[in-house]
């Protein structure tokens, strides 16, 4: 298993997380062997946005003995209310649910506190008038929380929220579709029909735009709906008409800026060990490239997918890095610090280019990765 940084709060966590979607099937003998299947491969992050009592005590009984072992995520505004799922925005539900929470999970402590599924921005400003954000910042201060997290499909919400500095992780929806649509407050709007009946090009430019600002800001971006729920590896159901493999998705979520881990949301051991067989993959099962170019109606022409397809460079030239930190700077005015050092620490830089055109004949995408190039050395002097 790999890890990796999640933003700058210095957990080190496990690139692919643990879903909850599974847990929820009553299936609490499964759900302890998913712990340790996880434990066994080096999982050491999930995420828990379900509130079922049942089920929170099934995860905290599953825990047992083994606290440490694992970053948990959890989210403070779903609560358990006549016998249901609520996602709460009431003050004293939330605080109560809270309780309820810390209490099942038999622990002192959550490692990232969820700011529970906000897609609306008149959704953000209850958080923010009614007290929410407030609590979940007096929880951090007494360390009952660790720090602070936001789940969100919406990427203008997401930007809005983030622009507080008050959260340190996003729970975002990343997935090839997804990533083509405009912001909505309703995430039926992403996978709709109607959505994808017109020829579709390119990232949206916000979701580019957060992406990258969690970046620069230092936000870990933890992935939900990397599969979109599944329909992404079945042709006949994905918007795309093209099915992709696991593997390929999660690369793909992967590959983006500010992500860290993607959280399998697996019903079955077997579907969870498939995500986990992302760690053995070879390079060419990782490869999106070619199976999101072949996909109708959609295309990323000029756009870096930072895919490495291109590969490889006679300079030994990480192309997708350097267009990656090249796209970092150019979102903002000035040169950020941590995007100079990262493109410091490349082993070969812009200026090594030898402007051969290789590369452009291999990428899938139209990039004009020779003008990159020039851009880079503009921007970063060498
Ligand atoms: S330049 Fe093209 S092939 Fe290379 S990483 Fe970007 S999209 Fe992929
Ligand atoms: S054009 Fe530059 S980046 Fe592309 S393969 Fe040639 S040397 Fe490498």
């Amino acid at each position: 298993m790999k890890y990796r940084l999640l933003g700058n709060t210095g957990l080190r966590v496990s690139e692919i997380g643990l879903g909850c979607e599974g847990f929820q099937e009553e299936n609490y003998e499964m759900l302890k062997k998913m712990f340790d299947v996880a434990e066994e491969n080096g999982i050491n992050y999930f995420d828990l946005y379900a509130s079922d009592p049942k089920m929170r005590k099934a995860v905290g009984d599953a825990l047992q003995g083994r606290r440490e072992k694992f970053y948990i995520q959890s989210h403070i505004c779903s609560v358990w209310k006549d016998d249901q799922y609520l996602r709460s925005r009431d003050l004293e539900e939330v605080k109560e649910g809270f309780e309820e929470m810390i209490k099942l999970l038999q622990t002192d402590y959550i490692d990232v506190g969820m700011i529970h599924y906000c897609d609306a921005l008149n959704d953000w400003e209850k958080i923010v008038n009614n007290g929410i954000l407030d609590f979940a910042i007096s929880l951090k201060e007494q360390g009952r929380i660790h720090h602070i997290g936001l789940s969100s499909h919406n990427p203008e919400v997401a930007l809005k929220a983030i622009s507080t500095g008050k959260i340190e992780v996003l729970m975002f929806s990343v997935n090839p579709c997804y990533d083509l649509q405009p912001a909505s407050e309703d995430v039926e709007d992403l996978w709709s029909d109607a959505a994808y009946e017109k020829p579709l090009t390119n990232m949206d430019p916000q979701r580019k735009e957060l992406y990258e600002t969690c970046q620069r800001m230092g936000i870990g971006i933890t992935v939900m709906k990397a599969f979109g729920g599944g329909d992404l590896l079945n042709a006949e159901v994905s918007p795309a008409k093209v099915a992709l493999t696991p593997a390929q998705c999660i690369h793909y979520a992967l590959s983006q800026p500010a992500v860290t881990s993607v959280m399998s949301g697996a019903h079955t051991i077997e579907q969870l060990k498939t995500s986990i067989a992302y760690e053995d993959a070879s390079d060419e099962e990782k490869d999106y490239a070619l199976a999101l170019s072949s996909f109708p109606m959609i295309s990323w022409e000029g756009h870096c997918m930072y895919c490495n397809h291109c590969l490889p460079c006679p300079m030994h030239i990480d192309i997708a890095s350097v267009n990656k930190f090249l796209n970092l700077a150019k979102v903002q005015n000035e040169l950020p610090e941590t995007v100079r050092e990262h493109y410091k620490v490349l082993e070969v830089h812009a200026s090594d280019c030898m402007q051969c055109g290789a590369c452009e004949k291999r990428c899938p995408f139209g990039v004009s990765i020779r003008n990159n190039m020039n851009e880079a050395i503009d921007v970063f002097g060498y």
